[in-house]
């Protein structure tokens, strides 16, 4: 078992609902346990073209998964929720980024953990450091330490929930 940090992020058709009907799937899925969510944040866009604000979260977990199976996971939940690949950091549906896994380090082709950019995100550190405050990323340092301005991320009044799972739904 590995902990697990995934960073949600919508910007495109109801946020909200899609935010937690990703987290539904998430905790749905077979061999990945939900242990705690953070406040939705509203966040300008970084990079890409111009786009409406994203909402963004974070959600921690634990997974017997290799990381190549969790991304598997990750891209099927995204294309349940109509997720269109289009242009690159452009407006979507829904994203499902893997921050970190554990203190693993992946460098693949189509896949790198800790995730490459988070370090730079306060749209993931933000979120990220009121759900584990001494989180580290492996080789980058504290989160909170990591935070920069803040400036284009605020918390709303948004909760996301952890159902219980339903028994027999996988492990
Ligand atoms: P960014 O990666 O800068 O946040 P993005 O989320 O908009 O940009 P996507 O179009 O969602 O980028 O993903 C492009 C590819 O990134 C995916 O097809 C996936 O193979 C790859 N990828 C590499 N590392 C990761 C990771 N840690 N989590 C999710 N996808 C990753
Ligand atoms: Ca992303
Ligand atoms: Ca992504």
């Amino acid at each position: 078992m590995r902990s697990v940090v995934l960073a949600l992020g919508s910007n495109l058709g109801d946020s909200a609902e899609t935010l937690q009907g990703a987290v539904d799937d998430l905790g749905a899925a077979a061999g990945l346990e939900l242990l705690g969510v953070s406040s939705v944040y509203e966040t300008d866009p970084v990079g890409g073209p111009e786009q409406p604000r994203y909402l963004n979260a974070v959600v921690l977990g634990r997974t017997s998964l290799e990381p190549s199976a969790l991304l598997e996971v990750t891209q099927g939940i995204e294309r349940a929720w109509h997720r269109v690949r289009d242009v690159r950091w452009g407006p979507r549906t829904l994203d499902i980024d893997i921050v970190a896994m554990g203190d693993l380090g992946v460098d693949a082709p189509d896949l790198q953990v800790p995730h490459p950019r988070a370090h730079e995100r306060d749209f993931v550190l933000v979120p990220w450091a009121e759900v584990e405050p001494d989180a580290v990323i492996p080789g980058r340092g504290a989160v909170r330490e990591l935070v920069g301005d803040a400036a284009g991320v605020r918390r709303t009044t948004i909760e996301l929930r952890l159902r219980d799972r339903v028994e027999g739904a996988g492990s």
